[in-house]
C-alpha cells in the first residue's frame, strides 16, 4: 500500500523549539518512504561530499532495512527509474547519486553489533568510518580501514579500503567475511550460499553488483598507541622536490609493517609524514625520522597517543568541500615515477590548490593468499593526485593543471577503484586487472539486465 504526503510538518525537539519540516513524499510501504525533490529529506540527502557537483535524482528511497531496498528496487521497476546506491556520499564523482532516477540511500540501515565469541563485528552499510572506529575501540577490537571519519564504511570495503593500518593488517576489505545483498530482482543473498559473491564484494563490489545491507567482518586487538611526526621541507624547486621524493622512496621501501609514511606535495612545500602502531621510540620508526631528517626535512616534535585519540589527527574535514581528486596510480617504484616526476613537481608548484601525494602499501597488504577481487595487493605505492580550490578563478586555473599531471601519468596501467578517474581510457582493466574476467562473470550472473549501471563492470546485453 502507498500513501503519498505532500504538506509541512511540525516538530518540537528536544530543546523545546518547534522546527518545520517539508515533507513532499510517498509512504511504499511500512518500512520505506520515497522523498522527491522540494522535501527536506530529499535536500538533506542529496548532498555530495564532492559540493563541485549537484544532481537532481527523480527521488530518494530512504532505507532502514534489506526489506525496504526490496521494495525500493521493485518501485523503481515499477517506474522505470535508473537506480543508484548511496551510503556515505564521499565517492569523489557522485557514482553514488544520479539524474533523474531513483537513489536508493542506505545511509538509515546501521545497525552495529560485535561478537566476543569470535571477535567478528556485523555492520550496517550506513555506518560511516568513525562510528565505526569508536565503537571497535570501546571493546579494544580494531577494524583496519580509511582516516576520514565521513567516509562510509560500505563504500570503502567494497573497493578496497586501505589506511594508516594497512600495511599492519591489511586492507578493510581483507577482513570482510560474510555480507547480505538485495540484487536486482530483489531477492535478499547471502555470500554463505554463494562464495563468489564475498570474493567480489572483497574489492570489486561497489554500486555495479546490488546493494549490500549487511557485512560480517573479523576485527583485530586494537593498538594501545598511536604515534605520527611530520617531517617539512619548504620552499622547494622542482628538482629538490623530485630529489626528496626519490630520497623518500628508497627510505620507505624497507619500512617495518607497523608504520605508514606518505609523501604529500602541496605548492613548494611537501610533508612527509610517519606513523606507527608503536612508540617513536622503537628503532624502526627512529630509523626512518633519522633517514628524513638526513633527506633534508624539518621536524616540530612527535605525538605519540592512546590509539583512540590520536587517529582523530586524521578523520578529516565533516562538511562538503569542491574537489577534483583522482588516483595517481600504483607504482613499484620512483622508477615508475621518474620520466614525469619533474614535469608532476613544475606544476604542483606552480598550481597552489594542487595536492600531489603518494601513500605506502605493501607489508600485510601483500599477501598472495588472501582471496578477493582486489587486485593489486603486490603494489608497494598508490599516488592520489587532488585538486581544492575556494574560488571559481582559482577552479579555472586549476583544472587543467590536474588535467596535465593526469596525461603525465598515462603510462601508469593500474588505478585505485575508489579513487576514480572517469576520463581513464581502459577503467575496467586499469581498476580490476586480473580480477576482471572472474568479476564480469559474477556481474552477468548476479544482474544480466545491468539494472545497477555502474561502470566498469557491464553486461553483455
Ligand atoms: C575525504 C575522503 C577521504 C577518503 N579517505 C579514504 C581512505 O583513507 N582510504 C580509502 O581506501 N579510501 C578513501 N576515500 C575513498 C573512499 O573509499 C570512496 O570514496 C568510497 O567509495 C566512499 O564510500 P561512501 O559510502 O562514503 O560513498 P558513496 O558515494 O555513498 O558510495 C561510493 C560507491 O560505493 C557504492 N556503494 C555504497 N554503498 C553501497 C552498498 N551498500 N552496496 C553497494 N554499493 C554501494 C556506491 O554506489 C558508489 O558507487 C576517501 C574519500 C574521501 C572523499
Amino acid at each position: 500500500m502507498s500513501t503519498s504526503f505532500s504538506r509541512r510538518a511540525f516538530i518540537t525537539t528536544a530543546l523545546g523549539t518547534t522546527l518545520s519540516i517539508k515533507l513532499n513524499a510517498k509512504q511504499i510501504d511500512k518500512n520505506l518512504i520515497i522523498y522527491h525533490p522540494d522535501s527536506d529529506v530529499y535536500k538533506r540527502l542529496n548532498v555530495p561530499f564532492n559540493s563541485d557537483l549537484s544532481f537532481t535524482p527523480n527521488s530518494i528511497a530512504a532505507c532502514t532495512d534489506e526489506t525496504s531496498v526490496v521494495s525500493a528496487i521493485s518501485y523503481a521497476r515499477e517506474n522505470k527509474l535508473n537506480v543508484s546506491i548511496k551510503s556515505g556520499g564521499h565517492s569523489f564523482t557522485g557514482a553514488s547519486l544520479n539524474n533523474g532516477g531513483l537513489v536508493i540511500d542506505v545511509s538509515g540501515i546501521r545497525q552495529k553489533f560485535y561478537r566476543p565469541k569470535d571477535q567478528s563485528f556485523t555492520a550496517g552499510p550506513g555506518l560511516k568510518l568513525a562510528e565505526v572506529y569508536s565503537y571497535l575501540f570501546k571493546q579494544n577490537r580494531l577494524l583496519p580501514s580509511g582516516s576520514c571519519g565521513g567516509v562510509g564504511l560500505s563504500g570503502l570495503t567494497l573497493g578496497g579500503g586501505y589506511g594508516l593500518f594497512a600495511r599492519q593488517h591489511g586492507l578493510t576489505c581483507d577482513h570482510l567475511q560474510q555480507v547480505k545483498m538485495v540484487t536486482a530482482k530483489g531477492k535478499i543473498i547471502d555470500s554463505k550460499d554463494n562464495p563468489d559473491l564475498l570474493w567480489a564484494c572483497r574489492g570489486g563490489g561497489n554500486g555495479s553488483l546490488g546493494v549490500i545491507t549487511s557485512l560480517k567482518y573479523s576485527t583485530v586487538k586494537a593498538p594501545e598507541t598511536f604515534t605520527t611526526q611530520k617531517f617539512r621541507a619548504y620552499n622547494l624547486t622542482p628538482k629538490k622536490a623530485v630529489q626528496l621524493m626519490k630520497d623518500w622512496f628508497s627510505i620507505t621501501a624497507g619500512l617495518a609493517n607497523p608504520l605508514f609514511s606518505a609523501f604529500v606535495m602541496n605548492g613548494r612545500q611537501v610533508t612527509i609524514l610517519l606513523t606507527s602502531t608503536y612508540s617513536h621510540r622503537g628503532p624502526a620508526f627512529q630509523s626512518a625520522k633519522n633517514a628524513f631528517l638526513k633527506a633534508g626535512t624539518a621536524t616540530r616534535g612527535v605525538y605519540s597517543k592512546p590509539t583512540h585519540i590520536g587517529i582523530k589527527t586524521y578523520s578529516g574535514r565533516p562538511n562538503p568541500l569542491p574537489f577534483r581528486n583522482m588516483s595517481a596510480g600504483y607504482y613499484n617504484t620512483f622508477q615508475d615515477l621518474q620520466p614525469v616526476a619533474q614535469q608532476i613537481t613544475e606544476t604542483t608548484i606552480n598550481n597552489p590548490g594542487i595536492i600531489f601525494q603518494i601513500n605506502t602499501l605493501g607489508g600485510a597488504i601483500n599477501n598472495p593468499n588472501v582471496s578477493g577481487a582486489y587486485p593489486h595487493r603486490s603494489y608497494p605505492y598508490l599516488g592520489e593526485l587532488q585538486s581544492y580550490w575556494n574560488s571559481p578563478t582559482q577552479k579555472k586555473k586549476l583544472i587543467p593543471a590536474v588535467e596535465k599531471i593526469r596525461l603525465l601519468l598515462k603510462h601508469i596501467p593500474h588505478h585505485y577503484v575508489n579513487y576514480p578517474d572517469p576520463d581513464l581510457e581502459n577503467p575496467a582493466t586499469a581498476y580490476f586487472a586480473q580480477s576482471l574476467t572472474k568479476l564480469q562473470k559474477i556481474k552477468q550472473q548476479l544482474d544480466p539486465d545491468n539494472f545497477f549501471p555502474k561502470p566498469p563492470l557491464k553486461t553483455d546485453s
